[in-house]
């Protein structure tokens, strides 16, 4: 069994599927087998008898996920699988956690994930003076460091900080007080649980006995904490990475993590792994051409295994609607010569650019799907209606109460809300509960007569369709319909048939979710979408289109990048590094295996206007262009280049920041750092 199991895998593959005990560590570069051993050695575990529920493998992707899901079972006998072992993103594992142990924070385990959207607005209606995004990403840093609203309160020195603190503050307790969980939370309040209870922590480590981490490199103190409790009465932890495809950077992840592992966990058994299977001769040439210019890494030997290829093409367009025809042109002639749709791929560095992408795919009447892109989901008739079932498993949430008290319109305005909503405050109850607790002509006093008679109506269409909800959950959509009329407030609406069709595609779904599982509830199905990060059971070819962060851990046989633009790719905003956007331009060209093209514009539409753009630096950092960008080559600054000034001598640059023309350039003279335009030095 285990012979045939191992046939596809090279030597030093071999050698870490085979490891069974003990910390594990595979590093090696992009194509080289890394997802591939894993997988085979979760195979290769369930095979020699260890029982598959003790063994736990985690990847940040849904995609990612099933793909290692599908290819660890076409290994194993089927009738292996009794229990089948937890293969699944960071946060589903959190999840599944949280489900059984929300109990240990005194919280209910009703719980409602919220999403990024979700969040900005809670944060927004918290405080409007600062900036939502900065907010959102102080707050998020704050929990993934592990840092209380206290902790951020007592050490906040500047003004600012000390406002953040406290919304910080108030937007932890309106989760708490409304049973909500976003997207750190589900890494964080695990952590803490296992942290807080030596026993339960114990007990858990003791249950994965196996565990096994892809794209290690991606990974934050946070999960690297939690990774350290799981393993706590073992060390049997196997985690495979490539420093040269670390892109979380600007989301906590840090690279020290794979760096150390070594002394993180004892007698670590390292494997390398050389070989590139995926890409073509050529593809992965330019691809390490590219990756060289990064001063920041390992420096790892990645060799081929394939043959020279077809060599990459670059397209030149005027502008966008240009490019788009000339991709649609591409793909319509590879799925014309018998190509599936699925090996097909195009990928952003910047999400906004799928756009006319997509209207040139719907004109020609081609599939395609968007991967993790603006979702199904998020989309303002889905969100109601998941805010009206996220009321009928949690009265207490106050957000999707006030979400959908007024819709369909029942003549419930923003004062009336308001009202509400103060006597919630004052009485310490939530939304729903003022209208539960209080008769009608309590109510009436607060709301007046006419609001609260339309207030116990919904509430009793609420309780009536909970108790069809327990009698039939099959009944209870029709029951919804006919009680709410949601879908027909769309009727005769401009894009109204749009709407509707959005809308049964969605009880469409939540139907087929009954019928696959049946003893699972509506709250299941709520925490399975919010995970949800792409709904690729649309079609069964289609293109698929995405970020290049979506992408990752993927490969395609024939690939687009789009976008190769200075200011889009590399992308230069607040808080972007140069190297972290070579990365992903490594990532992106690697996802490829035989055909490869890359796309710029000379403008391009975007956030309302016409932006003239120039080609990207990568084009020719990867060999594909020479010629005037040579010249930007030798003008472009980066952290250890060494440079000469006329008063402070010679010195090396510590960070290089683009600013207008120049670079705004941080470099250590002997010992002493400054700050100083690029026009001042010159390169030696
Ligand atoms: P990434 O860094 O992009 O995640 P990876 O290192 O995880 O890449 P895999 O996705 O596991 O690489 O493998 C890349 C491709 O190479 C897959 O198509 C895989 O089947 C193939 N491959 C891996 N190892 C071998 C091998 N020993 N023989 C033949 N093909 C292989
Ligand atoms: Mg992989």
């Amino acid at each position: 069994m285990s012979d045939t199991l191992l046939s596809s895998l090279n030597e030093a593959q071999k050698d870490a599927a085979t490891h069974i005990d003990g910390s594990l560590l595979i590093l090696a570069g992009a194509g080289s087998g890394k997802t591939k051993t894993i997988t085979t050695r979760l195979a290769y575990l369930i095979s020699i008898g260890i029982d598959p529920a003790s063994i736990l493998t985690l990847t940040f992707t849904n995609k990612a996920a099933n793909e290692m899901r599908e290819r660890a079972y076409s290994l194993i006998d089927g009738a292996f699988v009794n229990t089948p072992p937890l293969l699944c993103t960071f946060h589903k594992f959190g999840l599944l956690f949280l489900k059984f142990h929300m109990n240990e924070l005194n919280r209910k385990n009703n719980f409602i994930i919220i999403d990024t959207d979700d969040k900005k607005r809670i944060i927004k209606s918290i405080n409007k003076e600062i900036t939502t995004s900065v907010l959102v990403s102080e707050i998020s840093k704050y929990k993934n460091t592990l840092l209380s609203p206290e902790e951020a309160k007592a050490t906040a020195q500047l003004k600012l900080y000390q406002e953040i603190a406290d919304v910080y503050e108030k937007y932890e307790n309106y989760l708490a007080e409304n049973n909500l969980v976003d997207f750190d939370d589900l890494l964080l309040l695990p952590y803490k649980i296992l942290l807080a209870n030596e026993n339960l922590a114990k007990e858990t480590s003791q249950k994965y006995q196996y565990i096994m981490v892809d794209e290690y490199q991606d990974t934050n103190e946070l999960q690297y904490r939690l990774l350290r409790l799981l393993c706590s009465t073992h060390n049997n932890l196997c985690v495979v990475g490539d420093d040269d495809q670390s892109i979380y950077g600007w989301r906590g992840a840090t690279i020290k993590n794979i760096l150390n592992f070594n002394e993180h966990f004892e007698d670590t058994f390292v494997v390398k792994l050389e070989e590139n299977y995926r890409s073509t001769d050529t593809i992965l040439d330019h691809a390490n051409q590219l990756i060289e210019h990064n001063r920041d890494r390992l420096g790892k030997k990645l060799v081929g295994t394939r043959k020279k290829g077809d060599s990459i093409r670059v397209y030149e367009s005027g502008d966008e609607n240009e490019e788009t025809r000339k991709i649609v042109d591409d793909v319509k002639k590879l799925i014309d010569s018998g190509e599936s749709a699925n090996d097909v791929a195009i990928l952003f560095r910047v999400n906004a650019l799928s756009r006319s992408l997509e209207e040139g795919f719907n004109k020609a009447g081609m599939n395609y799907k968007l991967v993790g892109g603006m979702k199904f989901y998020e989309r303002a008739e889905i969100k109601d209606l998941i805010a009206y079932m996220r009321i009928l498993t949690n009265k207490d949430d106050n957000f999707s109460f006030k979400r959908i008290i007024n819709k369909p319109k029942r003549g419930i305005g923003k004062t009336t809300i308001e009202k509400i909503e103060n006597y919630s405050l004052q009485n310490n109850i939530s939304m729903f509960d003022v209208v539960i607790n209080n008769t009608p002509e309590e109510i009436a006093a607060i709301v007046g007569k006419k609001n609260a008679r339309t207030l116990k109506v919904f509430e009793a269409s609420i309780i009536d369709l909970k108790e069809v909800m327990e009698e039939s959950k099959m009944k209870f959509l029709d029951a919804f319909e006919e009680t709410f009329d949601y879908r027909s407030s769309y009727d005769n609406l401009p894009d109204g048939a749009d709407r509707q069709g959005n809308i049964d595609e969605f009880y469409g779904y939540i139907r087929d979710f009954f019928i696959q599982n049946p003893h699972l509830e509506l709250k299941d199905f709520l925490n399975e979408i919010a995970l949800e990060s792409e709904n690729d059971e649309l079609y069964n070819e289609a293109v698929s289109m995405m970020s290049i962060h979506a992408s990752k851990g993927l490969e395609f046989k024939h690939l687009f990048i789009i976008g190769f633009e200075e200011g889009f790719f590399p992308l230069i905003g607040d808080g972007s590094d140069i190297e972290e956007e070579r990365r992903l331009g490594y990532v992106a060209i690697t996802r490829a295996m035989d055909n490869l093209t890359l796309s710029f514009v000379h403008s391009r539409f975007y956030k309302g206007k016409r932006a003239q753009l120039t080609k990207s630096r990568f084009l020719s950092e990867s060999g594909l262009i020479k010629g005037s960008l040579t010249l930007e080559k030798q003008s472009a600054y980066k952290k250890g280049d060494l440079v000469q000034h006329k008063i402070f001598g010679m010195g090396r640059v510590q960070k290089a920041v683009k600013a207008g023309k120049d670079y705004k350039l941080t470099i250590n003279f002997g010992g002493n750092v400054r700050d100083i335009l690029s026009s001042f030095v010159e390169k030696i």
